[in-house]
């Protein structure tokens, strides 16, 4: 419609000012006088018809909001649409083929059997999208970020296999095999400089997953909504009334079978916000609190202050690729890298000396806040 409008005008103009229209108007005055009249007549009943048309009153937006499960954790997705189409079976079996090609945990995906070594294994898009982001995130900080951290996440007991009885020998032999620089993807063939080398896309697939939901939403041409896969977070533009999706970030829990409180809460509008933590997946051992973070500097589970570290990024992907980069690196250093990297908005909760809860956010992150306790 607006097309036509703008297409209708530029004729109009033509018509007006081309030198072939003056000459003629200069010998049928009257005759381009009436057919002025006439088109410029006609323009007006179009635009008129356009202008009430577009005043007839539109249906309000339905709210749609269903919730399921997936990649071992929940998920719930919540729209405004022209009519109630509930869009569920189709994004649980989008979220099904993404887990056919990025979950360790499925034997047949392409990531696993990737891992196997299986030859006939190659990418896909959605592959080779989380494997060149992994990469990026990995040289930006300086390794903190890995996903070749495979072997040392499966030894440390987060994977699929048992746990290994680790001692610093253990972690020596596996050291060898992490470095994001072993391998590359060449012609949808994963390369890698040791066989044993396995890869691990935990920490950003949840985050991507998000994406690919949220671009399926987008071809649907549902115009705004919010998209929540475990706590990675995607919202697009604004609710009906102009008001952002409110997100609230969870105190860090002492146990990780707690109930959530609310730390603070951010108003976002095309933003995605990803959250790591060290207090819902570890285990405990003799005392000692295993994360399921590993530091692929030294092969050691993390073991610093750093509780809960929330990332905004316009994708999902990123947002979660460098709250798990900043959750390796700490409070210090990831504030060092929070300084050299403007753009990049962080919120870190950590626990201080004294044991009390300390928070240290960015500008940027601060701008969008509603609460903060
Ligand atoms: P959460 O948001 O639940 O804290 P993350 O997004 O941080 O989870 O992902 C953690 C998972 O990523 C681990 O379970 C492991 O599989 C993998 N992982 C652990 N350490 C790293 C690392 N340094 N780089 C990339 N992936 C990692
Ligand atoms: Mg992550």
């Amino acid at each position: 419609m607006q097309d036509y409008i703008s297409k209708r005008t530029l004729q109009t103009v033509f018509y007006l000012f081309s030198p072939y229209n003056r000459v003629l108007s200069l010998f049928y005055p009257v005759y381009c006088m009436k057919y002025f009249i006439y088109r410029f007549a006609a323009g007006l009943c179009a635009a008129s018809v356009l202008f009430f048309g577009s005043c007839r009153h539109r249906p309000e937006p339905v709210l749609v909001k269903f919730t399921g499960e997936t990649q071992g954790t929940t998920y719930s997705i919540t729209y405004y649409a022209a009519d109630s189409v509930n869009l569920q079976k189709s994004i649980d079996s989008l979220l099904l083929r993404f887990d056919s090609t990025a979950s360790s945990w499925k034997p047949n995906s392409i990531i696993s059997r990737m891992n196997e070594n299986d030859p006939s294994a190659r990418a896909d898009k959605m592959f080779g999208i989380i494997f060149n982001k992994a990469q990026e995130v990995s040289e930006k900080t300086g390794g903190a970020f890995d996903i070749t951290v495979g072997p040392l996440v499966s030894a440390w007991g987060f994977g699929l296999s048992n746990r290994l009885k680790m001692d610093q020998h253990k972690v020596d032999s596996l050291l060898p095999l992490v470095g994001y620089t072993k391998v590359r993807l060449e012609k949808g063939k994963l390369l890698k400089a040791d066989p044993r080398i396995r890869i691990d896309y935990n920490a950003i697939a949840q985050g991507y997953a998000v994406d690919v939901v949220a671009a399926f939403l987008d071809s649907m041409n549902i115009q705004s909504y919010l998209i929540d896969i475990g706590g990675e977070v995607l919202a697009r533009r604004t609710k009906p009334g102009g008001e952002k999706w409110n997100v609230a970030i969870e105190i860090p829990a002492k146990n990780a079978s707690d109930e959530p409180g609310i730390q603070a809460i951010v108003a976002l509008e095309d933003m995605a916000i990803s959250t790591s933590g060290s207090y819902r997946k570890y285990y405990e051992e003799n005392g000692i609190r295993y994360s399921h973070t590993i530091d692929p500097s030294d092969g050691y589970p993390v073991k610093h202050s750093l509780l809960s570290v929330s990332v905004l990024a316009k994708d999902c992907m990123t947002a979660d690729a460098y709250a798990t980069a900043l959750m390796v690196m700490g409070v210090d250093q990831g504030k060092e890298f929070l300084k050299k990297h403007r753009g990049l908005e962080a919120y870190f909760i950590y626990a201080s000396p004294e044991g009390s809860m300390k928070t240290y956010y960015t500008r940027g992150f601060e701008k969008l806040m509603r609460h903060n306790k």
